[in-house]
């Protein structure tokens, strides 16, 4: 069975959980790139229009039923998110009280700025036909496919690259690189997409990191180096001490 937008049923083993913003529960999307594709959405939407705290994505046939989704939903596919739900009401949920999509109209201006960046990749609720607008959701537009998608993300990703390209860092034998920093700090971000990756580059190329997977972290140290390999500006103080916490704290529970 497809939905809508022609993606395929997710079954649990094809849907990975991702976590972005203050959404610490995370949501379910369909594994790799589509899940890669959703983390850059909600990360602009986090940056440039509302702090994400809750999202809701894959539901499988029998649950969309019973939370009233419109039969085959994308959500079914994996392919289709809702973000902070309670402040962007489901039209058709209202029962004739005026509907209103909860975003300012700046807001609003924003999100078709980032939908414009990705090129037609994702739909937005808010434009379903009247009756049944609904601006918590996004979902990968008809017509999309993998390859698309995996062209998507290999422009989002590039681009990065190339920034942190430009940036020179003074050479130390155990220091890790601008990349595979990056490639860490994504992984902490979003553990289940890149877990073993991340502590396998950690444990190889920082003594902080390796100190931290005996259990002898110093969190401290290891900000510190993540801030000396990172592009200035790249991450405010906060957000890099946030990471070195979660990698400590992630290692530990490992060891
Ligand atoms: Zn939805």
């Amino acid at each position: 069975m497809v939905t809508m937008n022609g993606w395929p049923d997710a079954r649990t083993a094809d849907v990975t959980r991702i976590h972005v913003g203050d959404d610490h529960d995370g949501a379910e999307v369909r594994t790799g790139d589509v899940a890669r594709a959703f983390v850059w959405l909600l990360e602009q939407l986090d940056a440039r229009v509302e702090k994400v705290t809750v999202v809701n994505g894959h539901r499988t046939r029998a649950r969309n039923a019973q939370v009233g989704g419109a039969p085959s939903s994308n959500h079914i596919s994996g392919t289709a998110v809702d973000v902070n739900g309670r402040t962007h009401p489901f039209e058709a949920h209202l029962h004739g009280a005026p509907f209103t999509s909860g975003f300012t109209a700046a807001q609003e201006r924003e999100i078709r700025k980032i939908l414009g960046e990705a090129g037609g990749l994702f739909r937005w609720g808010l434009d379903f036909p009247r009756g049944r607008r609904d601006a918590m959701h996004f979902e990968l537009a008809g017509g999309t496919t993998p390859a698309t998608v995996r062209a998507f993300v290999e422009r989002v990703t590039t681009k990065g690259k190339q920034l942190a390209d430009q940036v020179q860092v003074p050479e130390e034998d155990d220091m890790p690189t601008v990349d595979e920093i990056a490639r860490a700090v994504w992984g902490y971000k979003n553990r289940e997409l890149e877990r073993i990756d991340t502590y396998a580059l950690l444990r190889r190329t920082n003594a902080n990191a390796q100190a931290a997977a005996k259990g002898v972290i110093d969190v401290k140290l290891l900000a510190e180096a993540i801030a000396r390999a990172l592009p200035d500006g790249a991450l405010t103080k906060a957000q890099v001490s946030r990471v070195a916490r979660l990698a400590a704290k992630d290692v530990l529970s490992k060891a």
